[in-house]
């Protein structure tokens, strides 16, 4: 119930990033390629007579590498690696290299897979909602890949695709950058379809881990299916693995092209200025209600960071905390996305000492008395006990400000004293 400060500030700071971090003026034209899979995850692999086998590891780096050195002898341009070697960075390692770089395009290569050896050809993926079944098994086998990293179960954990503030991240970020994945996705296809004469299944969206934390165009391409004997004989050729890369590498330039990031304009461009935080805090207030609900109650309708504040018995529950105004209104829009029509925003003085009265927190409220020898009333000194109603309602500590009694609170649930509230006591 408290707000979980570390999580919160994850999350803050990444849809802040989201919100402010327009790549200011740069020289050079970034391009973050990245290898699909490395190291322990050999992603798909097949085995044929005449190449063994094939793995979708080496083929990635193997394209990779190659467009890096076409992009190279450019001095327009500058090539960031995600691996250069057989090894595995986590998802997570991938999206950060990436955003910090402030890179201009994040280009993720694949090789697809299918347990018939029918499918054949080429796809491209951009960030965005799931158009169509057959989509959900990429996403799946390029998805999976995400366990194997304890980084990124953290880093993902937060951003349970179906929760309201992954929605609206994944809004934000897809209205900035959709439209110029779709270009860039459309010149790889074309590319594949026209010069190479590949079979092209198009540019498609899907919910892909690697691009979704991606502050910038993004595209995930399967360069073939490594299940289908032409396809997996031109993948594993060099022939085909230069024919893919320069593929890539016209598409870039037309892209680079069509969106005119010349060097002329990346000078003239105005920077974004960084937005000033406010005077006070802001939480959203979801409601007020007689009634205790602990974190993950269906009644909280799926939002996090919740902090609830007991006043006159009424609980008050509110989501979020942040002095960005920005943020304060996104915040607004996800609890009324979530169903709290009537949310609304609160400002709170930071730090602000109570005139009149204390911050307590209760700790327990119960029918029966709690037993002396309780976990509970053994760990807190000084814990008050009132009866109302029939229950017995405990509390511990005074605080002046309501930051101190929330860091009292985490110190509780540090020793395993969860679902305490914090109550405003005007006397
Ligand atoms: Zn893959």
């Amino acid at each position: 119930m408290i707000t979980h400060s570390f999580s919160f500030k994850k999350y803050f700071l990444f849809v802040f990033f989201l919100l402010f971090s327009i790549s200011g003026a740069q020289k050079k034209f970034t391009i973050v390629l990245d290898a699909g899979h490395g190291g322990s995850d050999h992603g798909a692999n097949r085995y044929y007579s005449e190449l063994g086998t094939l793995r979708e590891k080496d083929i990635t780096l193997s394209v990779v590498l190659k467009i890096g050195r076409m992009l190279e002898k450019d001095k327009d341009f500058k090539v960031i690696y995600t691996r250069k070697i057989d090894e595995y960075p986590s998802l997570t390692d991938r999206t950060t290299l990436a955003n910090r770089s402030k890179a201009d395009l994040f280009i993720s290569v694949h090789v697809n897979a299918n347990v018939k050896t029918s499918p054949y050809g080429t796809e491209t993926f951009v960030q965005g909602p799931d158009q169509n079944k057959t989509n959900l098994e990429v996403a799946k086998a390029e998805n999976d890949v995400i366990y194997l990293d304890e980084k990124d179960r953290q880093m993902f954990a937060s951003y349970d695709p179906k929760s309201p503030e992954s929605l609206i991240a994944l809004k934000i970020q897809q209205s900035k950058y959709l439209e110029s994945s779709l270009l860039f996705g459309s010149f790889v296809e074309g590319n594949f379809a026209n010069k190479d004469k590949r079979f092209s299944r198009g540019v498609k969206q899907q919910n892909l881990h690697v691009l979704r934390l991606n502050a910038m165009p993004s595209v995930l391409i399967e360069t073939g299916f490594i299940s289908n004997y032409e396809d997996a004989m031109y993948l594993g050729s060099d022939r085909g693995q230069n024919e893919i890369a320069e593929s890539i590498y016209d598409a870039i330039l037309s892209y680079k092209k069509a969106i005119g990031r010349n060097d002329t304009i990346a000078k003239s461009e105005v920077e974004k200025p960084v937005e000033e935080p406010l005077k006070n805090d802001f939480r959203i207030l979801l409601m007020s209600s007689p009634s205790k609900y602990n974190d993950n109650d269906p009644a909280l309708k799926g939002l996090n960071y919740i902090l609830t504040i007991k006043e006159n018995g009424l609980y008050k529950y509110y989501y979020g905390t942040t002095n960005f105004a920005s943020v304060r209104d996104n915040n607004i829009k996800t609890a009324k996305e979530a169903g709290f029509r009537n949310a609304t925003s609160i400002s709170f003085v930071p730090n602000q000492k109570l005139g009149i009265g204390y911050y307590t927190i209760e700790i327990a409220v119960t029918e029966q008395k709690l037993n002396a020898n309780s976990y509970m009333l053994n760990t807190l000194k000084d814990v008050v006990r009132t009866k109302e109603n029939g229950k017995f309602y405990y509390t511990y500590g005074r605080f002046s400000s309501l930051e101190e009694a929330v860091k009292a609170q985490k110190t509780l649930e540090d020793k395993g004293i969860k679902n305490t509230v914090i109550q405003k006591n005007l006397k």
